[in-house]
């Protein structure tokens, strides 16, 4: 038998990474370039011996990188294995029952009402307008706590730092406010200044996207000191070491190259914009994108129908039956001639 709690879990379900054929991979939003190439060499000259070892459970290189790219102190700096599990520390960190529900808006990043439900935190969704931008005024009502994506996912939209300060500002200054940076890399200001001037903030990051290593799992999170010791006493209740050995020196490589993923994150915004031009030029309508993937809908057809249609030509988008916005697809960004293959075989469904 199972323990009782299990009937009322409901997981989060990640877009599919199929192994029956080769797809055109445009519904995780991987970046389609490579990591620089002194990860390579890393790789390369690895000693395999030093896996014997338990990393060290402090990512302190790891964490040190950060600091001098966030330029903070490495005592604001928290690493996790991604930022689904950073995510879900800061839920149960931060949020509680008793001060209201933490909001977030009703379309974003679905993880979130996963960690609401799975730690038992009442949450409450504020409605994005039609055109699915934010309405910053919904946040001003009793919460515990607010959370958000900028750039959010899966629309794509980023709001602007006063307008993330007005939404800072309908939480009462001693509950938290969580700033999902998942897609900076790709448009949007980064929120750095925020930590210096509003209390209890939190900025979480990772490196699946904007750093081309979803496959490494490593997420961050940048905040005050309190808030880090927070994350470490909920890491070391549950796991010691999930960040492995090979995942910190290789993260920390990529950090000290951050000049290499500039210019391919400059190639997918320059492709995401020209995708954009195309789909609008044969009647899609495309929301604004700051973002790695677009959201995007065909003029008549359903999200379902077109995405069963793309499947069967070999490529995959991400579809949410989420009823609002169930007639888009979530388009990642993939290299120029994937790009090419795809909007090929959306032209032919017409319009
Ligand atoms: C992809 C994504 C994450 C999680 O990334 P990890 O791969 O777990 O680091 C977090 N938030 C948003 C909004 C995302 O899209």
């Amino acid at each position: 038998m199972l323990a009782a709690r299990m009937d009322k879990l409901t997981p989060y379900v990640p877009g599919e990474q199929p192994r029956d054929k080769r797809y055109i991979k445009l519904n995780t939003n991987e970046n389609p370039y490579p990591p620089p190439p002194e990860v390579m060499d890393f790789l390369k000259t690895y000693d395999a011996n030093d896996l014997r070892l338990y990393p060290d459970h402090e990512c302190a290189g790891l964490r040190e990188a950060i600091a001098a790219y966030d330029n903070v102190d490495a005592d604001n700096v928290f690493v996790g294995n991604g930022s689904d599990e950073v995510l879900s520390f800061c839920f149960y960190a931060f949020f509680d029952s008793d001060r209201g529900p933490v909001l977030f808006p009703n379309f974003t990043y679905s993880f979130y009402p996963v960690y609401c439900d799975f730690y038992g935190i009442p949450y409450r969704t504020v409605p994005l307008r039609p055109d699915l931008s934010l309405e910053i005024d919904a946040f001003k009502q009793r919460n515990g706590g607010i959370v958000l994506a900028n750039p959010n996912a899966p629309t794509g939209l980023a709001v602007s730092l006063p307008e993330i300060e007005t939404i800072i500002n309908c939480r009462s200054p001693d509950t938290w406010f969580l700033l999902d940076e998942a897609y900076i890399d790709f448009g949007g200001e980064r929120g750095n200044r925020l930590l210096d001037e509003y209390p209890n903030v939190l900025i979480v990051r990772t490196m699946s996207k904007g750093f081309s290593m979803a496959g490494l799992r490593i997420g961050y999170a940048l905040g005050p000191s309190n808030g880090i010791s927070a994350l470490n006493k909920v890491k070391n209740s549950f796991n010691s070491y999930p960040v492995d050995r090979l995942a910190q020196e290789l993260a920390i490589i990529a950090i000290k190259n951050a000049r290499y993923y500039v210019e391919i994150n400059q190639r997918v915004v320059h492709t995401r914009d020209r995708i954009i031009s195309a789909l609008r030029s044969i009647g899609w309508m495309v929301v604004p994108s700051s973002s790695n993937f677009i959201f995007a809908k065909h003029p008549s057809l359903s999200g379902e129908a077109v995405q069963s249609s793309l499947r069967r030509d070999g490529i995959l988008v991400r579809h949410f039956k989420t009823i609002g916005i169930e007639n888009y697809l979530r388009i990642s960004i993939g290299s120029d001639s994937d790009m090419d293959t795809f909007l090929a075989a959306v032209s032919a469904y017409g319009t």
